[in-house]
């Protein structure tokens, strides 16, 4: 084969990277790896802003997973800060289930998310608190969590009234804000992320593995690309590169002989012919404080009122020592549009979505050696781990091994 690459790999996130690195090493491969924006790590990048604070610029970025293999991968490029994740939620003053003249303690405006039998105990108060805890764990014998979707088809009153509470005070503001969608219109996988725990296990994953790269996502990445097999072009669009015809898919005008691995949006790899896919995008507000902490949790969910989801502290999940100041994220979800500037973070996923997703799928299969992968590529959620377990399943397969 006379051509400088032996394989193309478009977009340096986590699929991108992962792949390039493997197929240069692994497989021996000279790796050319286009990515658009200015820098590496996709939405997993990180930086210092002004103020000298570790920052996640495409939103918070917390490392879990139970798969050996993925951890033992990613610990060759990092060492990990122990880190687990916490989250409280955070009601509104005038919570209108607060009887006025009633005595409340804080309990009432925070508590743990995923709502936990510590959950309960703040919402309801110890003794009722600890009642209903023991009525759930009746009525799950054998289950350790149990969905919002599922606990609110309990018969059992009592249940229901306390799945009601839960479905109000935690799912279905925060949901219609995140989607625009109630938590039965939207794909059950997702709310069932954040379970009722029939524990009190307060952790937000429960992961066997868990933390945050000791020196930030992007040294990590760093290190990963690393490698005398790969050349990376940042600042590039591959789309303006790549040629997809009937003779196969050509870089720069010639015909590409190597896998290509492609990481970005299906439809626009396609010219958008069958209309555009749906996604959400997120804006991030950014705010410093000149003070150390701004909240006790690394995350703090608004799951009843405010514009806002959530908002995040780096300090915390990063560990970061800086005294005096500290920034943090405010999250706001809406539809993507497409607009020059827009990033498309969450797809939709539903049947009709989906169905037009298989579309750009059959055209992607009709070239032997064109293999979409990630977030955007296969139009899906996935965790950080869950996306470097994919893309070092399809190097066995490229490298057949
Ligand atoms: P991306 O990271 O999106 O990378 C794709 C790359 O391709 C981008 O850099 C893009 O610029 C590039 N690209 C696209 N088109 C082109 C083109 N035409 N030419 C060149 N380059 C192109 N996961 C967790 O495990 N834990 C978390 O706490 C967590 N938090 C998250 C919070 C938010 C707000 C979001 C949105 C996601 C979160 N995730 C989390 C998921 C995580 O971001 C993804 O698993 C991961 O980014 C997927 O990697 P990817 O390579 O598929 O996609
Ligand atoms: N969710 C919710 N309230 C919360 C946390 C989550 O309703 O306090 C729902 C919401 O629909 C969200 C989904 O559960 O989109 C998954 O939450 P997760 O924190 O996993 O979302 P991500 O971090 O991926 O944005």
């Amino acid at each position: 084969m006379n051509q400088t690459y032996d394989a193309l790999v478009t977009g340096a996130g986590f699929a991108g990277a992962v792949t390039a690195r493997e197929l240069a090493e692994r497989g021996g491969m000279r790796v050319l790896l286009l990515e658009r924006r200015s820098h590496i790590g996709g939405n997993a990048y990180d930086c210092l802003d002004g103020s000298g604070v570790l920052i996640h610029q495409y939103g918070p970025h917390i490392f879990h997973t139970n798969s050996r293999r993925v951890f033992d991968f990613l610990s060759r490029f990092t060492q990990w800060r122990r880190y687990q994740h916490r989250v409280i939620a955070k009601l509104p003053r005038d919570n209108p289930q607060v009887v006025p003249g009633e005595k409340v303690t804080d309990g009432r405006f925070f508590f743990p998310v995923p709502f936990n039998l510590d959950s309960l105990k703040a919402a309801f108060g110890s003794g009722e608190g600890e009642r209903l805890g023991r009525k759930l764990l009746d009525a799950y014998p054998a289950q350790s969590q149990v969905t919002i979707l599922e606990l609110r088809q309990n018969p059992d009153p009592e249940i229901s009234a306390l799945a009601d509470y839960v479905y109000e005070h935690v799912f279905v503001h925060y949901t219609m804000k995140q989607w625009g969608q109630t938590p039965e219109e939207i794909d059950p996988n997702t709310t069932a992320r954040v379970p009722v725990r029939l524990s009190r296990d307060d952790r937000y994953f429960q992961d066997a593995y868990q933390g945050m790269p000791l020196e930030g996502y992007t040294r990590l990445f760093e290190h990963m690309l690393d490698h005398p097999n790969i050349t990376l072009e940042l600042g590039t669009d591959a789309l303006k590169r790549l040629e997809l015809s009937d003779r196969g898919v050509a870089l720069d005008g010639t015909l590409f002989e190597g896998p290509v691995i492609y990481t970005g949006q299906a439809d626009e790899l396609f010219g958008f012919r069958y209309g555009p896919l749906p996604y959400r995008t997120l804006d991030f507000q950014f705010e410093t404080y000149p003070q150390d902490a701004y909240q006790t949790h690394g995350t703090v969910n608004y799951t009843v009122d405010e514009d806002y989801t959530r908002i995040t502290e780096f300090k915390h999940m990063t560990g970061q020592k800086l005294p005096g100041v500290t920034t943090i994220m405010k999250e706001y979800s809406r539809a993507y549009t497409g607009q020059e500037g827009e990033i498309p973070y969450y797809a939709i996923i539903n049947p009709e979505n989906n169905a037009l997703y298989a579309r750009y799928k059959g055209e992607a299969d009709q070239f032997g050696s064109l293999h979409l992968l990630g977030r955007l590529a296969e139009y899906k959620y996935y965790n950080m781990d869950a996306i470097v377990d994919r893309a070092l399943a399809l190097c066995d397969e490229l490298l057949g091994k």
